[in-house]
């Protein structure tokens, strides 16, 4: 697929935060693994849902809240479509990845996991997709174990086989690091899993804004991502469970809208999604995201991923031939993201000198201090892209490390 088929000037007219200045610079936004910005098309949703049908759903009977709901359940097919989940009730709406994981943490956990079995996650993991399983391991007297990488950013998968036991309970991994930018074997993770009869959890936080997610082919038993960092606003995002598992599993929060019939003796529950869906959740956000998938879907994730592919590659091949770079993570299989350090700077300076140029980037922990501590750092400096960035801002940013390299490496 040629890179070259995205008409980028046509889709920078789509995200009106990209044609700003700060600092008296023209903004050059790479850092889109913490949130990208939006499309126009995604704020219309927003308006037009609160000028319109703005309304509570799955509770009036009146025209207003018919058309939210209905509008409501068409955003949850949409994402199924999106990710090819075999039904609309496999998509729970969450407030993003760190809940949808807190959601299966407590829920499977409260159903599965009991003393002395074993949660296996990996290093490369965001705080997100540690503290969950770690907080859920501390209260029922199970162990958390962490499957290890080679010093190029890859699963060392012998290890992971080994890490197996009869009371492994759960595997749950990144599908693309936000640190190192691997892109994680998934179908394979799950199948050595399935064969063990463990269902593993993919965070999907950074995959599916840079690559097609078809999570019947990965096989993946849980998938959880963020509404905003797939061209959507904050406050929503998904996870997907397999029925079976969804089914047997006990509601997270609750309260309104996840109940079937209340007394001061006992409750029942909704089905699978609403039983997980309790309170009013992001009903306009719901619709934001449908719109953000629309236009992904027109662009063509293909396309997208093709498009930066070629960016990342030229940008890794453009920062490799900085003096006294170090860069993390060589993986092969990579997108979307770069994390690095030069010699003899701190990663925050580096960022703040960037900053006055108009270059967003990320520095620090990245929210992955168990990976900094194994690489032996404080933090790096991450740039990540989106389909809207060019290789003019990589040439851009390189202009930027060097001003910055000589002024802080003389200092
Ligand atoms: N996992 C990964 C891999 C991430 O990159 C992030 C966000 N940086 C999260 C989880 C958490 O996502 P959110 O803050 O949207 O819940």
């Amino acid at each position: 697929m040629s890179a070259d088929m995205i008409d980028i000037k046509a889709v920078r007219s789509d995200f009106p935060a990209l044609n700003q200045k700060v600092y008296g610079k023209d903004l050059i936004y790479l850092d889109n693994a913490a949130t990208t910005h939006k499309p126009l098309s995604v704020m219309d949703r927003l308006v037009d849902f609160y000028s319109t049908i703005n309304s509570n759903v799955h509770r009036g009977s009146h025209y207003l809240s018919t058309e939210a709901s209905i509008a409501y359940e068409g955003a949850r097919e949409s994402v199924r479509k999106f990710i090819n989940a075999a039904r609309p009730d496999e998509i729970i709406f969450t407030g993003g990845t760190t809940e949808s994981i807190n959601l299966a943490a407590s829920s499977f956990g409260r159903a599965f996991v009991k003393e002395g079995d074993r949660i296996l996650t990996t290093l490369m993991e965001h705080h997100s997709n540690i503290v969950p399983w770690q907080r859920l391991c501390g209260e029922k007297g199970a162990e958390l174990k962490v499957i290890p990488i080679d010093d190029g950013g890859n699963l060392k998968i012998d290890e992971f086989k080994e890490l197996i036991t009869k009371k492994t309970k759960l595997v749950a991994f990144t599908y693309v690091s936000s640190v190192l930018g691997t892109v994680n074997p998934v179908r394979e993770i799950s199948r050595i899993a399935h064969e063990n009869d463990i269902p593993v959890l993919v965070d999907g936080a950074q995959a599916p804004q840079h690559l097609p997610v078809d999570v019947r082919n990965l096989d993946c038993d849980f998938f959880a991502f963020s509404g905003h960092k797939v061209y959507a606003g904050t406050g929503i995002g998904v996870l997907y469970g397999k029925k079976r598992w969804l089914d047997a599993m006990e509601p997270y929060q609750s309260g309104g809208g996840m109940i079937t019939s209340v007394s001061f003796e006992s409750t029942s529950y909704e089905e699978t999604p609403l039983k997980f869906e309790a309170g009013t959740g992001n009903i306009a956000g719901a619709l934001g995201l449908e719109s953000a998938i629309e236009y992904l879907n027109k662009i063509g994730i293909e396309k997208i991923a093709a498009y930066e592919k070629s960016l990342t590659e030229y940008a890794l091949k453009k920062l490799q031939e900085v003096e006294g770079i170090r860069i993390y993570g060589s993986s092969k299989e990579r997108c979307g993201v770069i994390s690095f350090n030069l010699k003899g700077v701190h990663h925050h300076d580096l960022g703040t000198v960037l900053d006055k140029l108009g270059i967003a980037v990320r520095t620090g922990k990245l929210c992955a201090e168990p990976l900094m501590e194994y690489y032996g750092i404080s933090g790096t400096v991450r740039v990540s892209f989106a389909l809207y960035n060019t290789k003019k801002e990589v040439d851009t940013l390189i202009e930027g490390i060097e001003k910055a390299r000589h002024v802080l490496q003389a200092g």
